[in-house]
């Protein structure tokens, strides 16, 4: 933890405190000690981060898409290296079980090695031409210099999907960080800067982050925008994008439905998608939420999802027997109590959890709502903690019907052993992705994105490249 206890920014290849000199504190949200601090960017700081990425850009489109890709390799074997400290780092300022940041950590190399191959695939084409002496063909070029902004729930894997993109496809990149969690975006970073990537491609800043959005976004040097976070602010800062042409990727909230056929094998299906509801203590954009379970089998389901969940070894996330860690900030706690109440006054019945537990650091029960009203504020808005919903339905219509109420669109989970059911959901229910009978979200070479109000655009997959890439035209006479 000590190399990273007190963070700094790093603009134009170095690492520095803030022009004012100002930090955030930094919270270890099992035992709500400060860890460490993060430097607070001034506008000072942004003007030095801006002309560093434009001077950045201008020398990085110009380094091969061959030599990117091999200093990004280079950066993602670092990251493999330093796994071990780095997921101490993150469960540390994040509380997740160690296991789970060691996951997030590896994928991590995974993605940058993936879009460091995909930037060698940026082809054009050939179109042809009307006239013998005429070539038409167009050519990738990179959008330019990105400003992007990411959350604490993954702070390496929402980051990196954002650098790893930028790099391969030849922009350079602002990134501003989560004050919540920066040492780890910061030992991803540290990665790069020691794998070779030059001075000004990839920046680092924390602060307030409607202040250093308000200054980023609009700038002329920034062409591009990526945020991940709610879609309430994902709103805002599409707007103030639309505003100044800056093209987009918004990944944003969801309230993903969990589509349960009374046909599945009850044990495996309760165990898979209980375990990743409870995954990240449920701050996951994908979390499942609203369960939709067929009316012959809801009893046993519930019964089993409830069993499931006071199993669970809440604590420390560096215990290895952890299950779920803290939530990561304390307004969660709150935020969470209050949608439990609201469904509790409209009707809903408390299966299990519900509170938070002790005093000291941000522990909150496994928790499962049944029953639940669709007018509860729980039905409608993202919970974004470890809240299950259990609700049974009859006709698959009416599951259908319910998983598109909403006007969120990120991920959908459903199993069922029935092929028509199965073509019917892939169809018909609006969702960004859908995983049918296995989890397979999230992997580097697939989409990853939502539709609606989650957002526009992937993060994933071989599109993601295309969303920091423009095509220009060029026609030619000899
Ligand atoms: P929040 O809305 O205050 O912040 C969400 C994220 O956006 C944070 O990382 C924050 O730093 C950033 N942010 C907020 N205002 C911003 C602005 N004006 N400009 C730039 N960045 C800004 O919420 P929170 O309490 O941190 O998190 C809870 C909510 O955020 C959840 O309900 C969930 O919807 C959403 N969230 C989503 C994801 C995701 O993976 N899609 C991740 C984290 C949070």
């Amino acid at each position: 933890m000590t190399a990273w206890q007190n963070t700094l920014l790093f603009i134009d290849g170095s690492w520095r405190a803030g022009a004012a000199g100002e930090t955030i504190p930094v919270l270890n949200p099992a035992n709500e000690r400060q860890i460490g601090t993060v430097a607070k960017a001034t506008n000072v700081d942004l003007d030095e981060a801006l002309a560093a990425v434009a001077r950045g850009f201008a020398a990085w489109r110009r380094v091969s898409a061959w030599d990117r890709a091999v200093i990004m390799r280079k950066a993602a074997c670092l990251l493999r290296e330093r796994v071990d400290e780095i997921a101490v780092t993150m469960v540390h300022e994040n509380g997740k079980p160690l296991a789970q940041a060691e996951g997030e950590t590896l994928l991590g190399a995974d993605i940058i090695d993936w879009f460091a191959n995909e930037g060698l695939r940026a082809y054009g084409q050939i179109i042809p031409p009307r006239a013998p002496d005429v070539v038409q063909m167009t050519f990738k070029v990179p959008v330019g210099p990105v400003a992007a902004f990411t959350p604490w729930n993954f702070p390496i894997n929402q980051a990196i999907r954002k650098i790893a993109a930028a790099l391969a496809a030849g922009c350079a990149i602002i990134i501003k960080g989560p004050e919540e969690t920066p040492a780890s975006v910061a030992a991803l970073v540290a990665c790069f800067a020691d794998s070779g990537v030059p001075a000004g491609v990839l920046n680092l800043v924390f602060g307030t982050p409607s202040d250093i959005s308000q200054y980023l976004v609009p700038h002329p040097v920034i062409r591009k925008v990526s945020f991940t976070g709610s879609t309430a602010v994902g709103k805002h800062l599409a707007a103030l994008a639309g505003a100044h042409m800056k093209r987009i990727t918004m990944e944003l909230g969801g309230h993903a439905p969990v589509i349960v056929a009374a046909d599945v094998n009850l044990d495996s299906t309760v165990q898979q998608i209980a375990t990743h509801k409870f995954r990240n203590a449920g701050q996951t954009c994908v979390s499942p939420t609203r369960f939709l379970v067929e009316g012959a089998m809801a009893e046993k389901f519930t019964s089993r999802f409830v069993d499931f969940a006071r199993k669970l070894k809440v604590g420390s996330g560096l215990e290895r027997e952890t299950d779920m860690g803290p939530l990561a900030n304390e307004r969660r706690i709150p935020a969470l109590e209050a949608l439990i109440s609201d469904a509790l006054a409209k009707g809903a019945t408390l299966a299990t959890g519900g509170k938070r537990i002790g005093n000291a650091g941000w522990f909150f029960e496994p928790t499962v709502l049944i029953d639940v009203p669709i007018e509860t504020r729980i039905m409608n808005e993202e919970p974004f903690g470890p809240i299950a919903v259990i609700n049974r339905f009859e006709t698959i219509d009416a599951a259908i019907s319910e998983a598109n109420r909403l006007s969120y669109g990120l991920a959908a989970y459903a199993y069922t052993n029935n092929p028509s059911i199965s073509a019917r959901l892939r169809a018909e229910v609006e969702s960004g992705m859908i995983t049918i009978n296995h989890l397979g979200f999230a992997l580097p070479e697939v989409p990853f994105g939502g539709i609606k109000d989650s957002g526009f655009g992937t993060e994933g997959g071989s599109e993601a490249i295309e969303a920091y890439l423009e095509s220009r035209f060029v026609t030619q006479k000899s």
